[in-house]
């Protein structure tokens, strides 16, 4: 279980806000904008350096996010991914009330500060994601500062060095985090602190960094401002899943407009790319039903696949919440067993607003339904889609980076011996249901009829049709979950869904040249340890949804263009090779399935 500390917090005189565990002011609030923009903005001298295409920027001590208002005020509307670091954050009341005052105070701000308090979240362990306007993201890592330091993958122009102080506070400052620091910074990144104590200076100079005093704000003679000079970059431990270096120019081709190549369109689209997509018939897949759930996978214990789908459950929620209308956010329950459920509610993933269970049921009243097909044609607005096929012999000729979200249709599988089964929902005219149910089946509101589904077949390929018996069996389930007679039938709609072989999606980067890397790496499957040569990619994939792409592919979708793109992705490491399309390869070199 991993419960997040809380801060222990007092009000000072004219709205300080105090931490009594480290004995430490977050900002004065007379002049701590002034300083926020002195340290960190000017420190780092972000005002020549924003527009200039993204800017990726790294804290430690999120706090009450002053600096990252300051930032996004000096930014006004340019592209800027934030990843900031905090072990103690603080509740969303007392977050939202900060906010309140630092509008009030610094009226100049307030908009910035109204969208955080907008959108900041009830903190959980691990990395939240949150989108703040068109091209600007802001991703929270809550926990201890090392391990959210390792687990992250992205290159940062300019890091706020911003714990409470280094004697209140070494934890923050040690020569570990700082050489995670250097690890996370573009050669000739900068990092700027309040802190000239020796050992901030010492940690920085082992980890690669010059430095130079500078003024200080107010008082304070003077202030650090570093700069990565060297970084040798560590052999990467998994160099088969190495991430990817960006494409950072060209045009970006998307193979499929279901609902994951229209998030991920849209997604590079709000980047600043140049995005084509290509389908001969948009949203007629898996993501063509009416309707279909945004709700949970609930997991018992605390690693990476729970931490990944709540992430993706949560990130989903507020993503289609932001469109218009798409979301019914109805709610929802579903049956499980007490013991199943203390252990969801125990392994200090979810918060309280989100998960809580009696008689039976776990209540989440965040859940709801989707209409995705309206969904896919929000998220296109404004996307050139062409009505062509593309298969990998055919690839679009003017595209420097082909990402294949196609669906049942996806070939690229290097090694995966990828599933289709074909699934029916239907609809009734009644009982119309005032919020989602599931048990093994699942029944829902839809435009004031019931939805209900889903059948799961295998599926050997041909037409694919609605069949009266799938239509029985749904509404015999229908009725057994709700208790209830159910009324005519009004319509149905079969698809197919993509499964892999561990359940698990596929979103990241394609092997260049799958031979080569399974004979290089060969000695895996003998548990040889030795230098390995890290993978080489050609293009993306993000498919092989399975039953949840509704909930799932929205998260996947900023992290495949977060690595196009070379801005911040919402998964940790762990949950990227979670998801990396070349685990089935590898699993198969390590098994001795693959002899080059
Ligand atoms: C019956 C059923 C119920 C479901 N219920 C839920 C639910 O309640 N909640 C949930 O989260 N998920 C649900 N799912 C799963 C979800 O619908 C899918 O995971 C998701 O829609 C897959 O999206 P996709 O974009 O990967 O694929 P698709 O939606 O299938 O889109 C693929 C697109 O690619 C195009 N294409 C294919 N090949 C090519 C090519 N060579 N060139 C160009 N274009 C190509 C196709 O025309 C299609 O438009 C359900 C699935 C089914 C079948």
């Amino acid at each position: 279980m991993s419960r997040l500390p809380t801060p222990d917090l007092t009000h000072g005189d004219a709205g300080a806000l105090y931490s009594e565990g480290f004995g430490d002011i977050y900002y004065s609030p007379d002049d701590g904008l002034a300083e926020t923009r002195h340290v960190f903005i000017e420190g780092n001298e972000l005002g020549a350096r924003l527009g200039r295409g993204r800017l990726v920027v790294g804290e430690l001590g999120f706090g009450t996010g002053l600096n990252v208002l300051a930032l996004l005020a000096k930014a006004k509307g340019a592209p800027v991914d934030v990843f900031s670091v905090e072990g103690f954050p603080l509740p969303r009341e007392e977050f939202v009330a900060t906010q309140k005052r630092i509008a009030e105070r610094w009226p100049e701000i307030a908009p910035y500060a109204e969208r955080l308090a907008e959108i900041y979240p009830d903190p959980v362990p691990g990395f939240v994601r949150l989108e703040i306007a068109e091209g600007q993201s802001l991703t929270l890592a809550f926990g201890p500062v090392l391990e959210q330091l390792r687990t992250a993958e992205f290159k940062a122009d300019a890091w706020f060095l911003d714990g409470f102080a280094p004697s209140k506070n070494p934890d923050m400052w040690s020569p570990e985090v700082m050489a995670e620091i250097a690890r996370l910074t573009e050669k000739g990144g900068t990092a700027a602190t309040f802190s000239v104590a020796g050992a901030v200076r010492q940690s920085l100079e082992t980890a690669g960094f010059s430095w130079e005093k500078i003024p200080g704000f107010g008082r304070k003679k003077h202030m650090l401002r570093a700069r990565l000079e060297e970084y040798a970059d560590r052999p990467d431990p998994r160099p088969w899943f190495i991430p990817p270096s960006p494409a950072l120019q060209g045009p970006v081709a998307i193979v499929g407009c279901g609902i994951a190549g229209a998030t991920v369109a849209r997604a590079l689209k709000s980047a600043g790319r140049e995005v084509v997509i290509y389908d001969p018939e948009p949203a007629s897949g898996a993501s063509g039903n009416p309707g279909g759930l945004v709700m949970p996978r609930l997991d018992a214990e605390d690693n990476a696949i729970a931490r990944f789908y709540r992430d993706a459950f949560l990130y989903a929620e507020r993503f289609y919440r932001g469109l218009d209308g798409v979301l019914d956010p109805c709610g929802g329950e579903k049956e499980m067993a007490k013991a199943k459920a203390e252990s969801v509610l125990a392994n200090g993933l979810w918060p309280d607003s989100v998960l809580s269970f009696s008689n039976g049921l776990m209540h989440v009243p965040r859940g709801g339904v989707l209409r995705p097909a309206e969904a896919i044609t929000q998220l296109a607005d404004g996307i050139e889609v062409r009505r062509e096929t593309v298969s990998l012999s055919s690839l679009p000729a003017d595209a420097a980076t082909v990402i294949f979200a196609s669906g049942s249709g996806f070939e690229a599988h290097q090694y995966e011996a990828l599933e289709r089964k074909l699934g029916q929902i239907d609809l009734f005219d009644t009982p119309v249901p005032n919020r989602v149910r599931t048990g093994d089946h699942y029944a829902a509101p839809l435009a004031e009829r019931l939805l209900t589904g889903a059948t799961y077949d295998p599926f050997e390929g041909g037409h694919i049709e609605v069949s009266a018996e799938r239509t029985a069996i749904n509404r015999q389930k229908a009725e057994d979950l709700l208790g209830a007679p159910i009324g005519a039938s009004v319509s149905a709609r079969s698809a197919v869904r993509l499964n892999t072989s561990d359940r698990h999606p596929i979103a990241g980067p394609l092997y260049a040249a799958p031979e080569e890397l399974a004979s290089a790496w060969s000695g895996l499957a003998k548990g040889q340890q030795k230098d390995y040569p890290p993978a080489t990619y050609a293009h993306y994939a993000l498919t092989g949804l399975g039953s949840r792409g509704l909930v799932t592919a929205p998260i996947l979708a900023a992290h495949v263009a977060a690595q196009i793109t070379g801005g911040v992705s919402p998964l940790a490491r762990d949950q990227m090779d979670l998801v990396h399309p070349g685990r089935f390869m590898v699993r198969a070199i390590k098994r001795g399935k693959l002899s080059p």
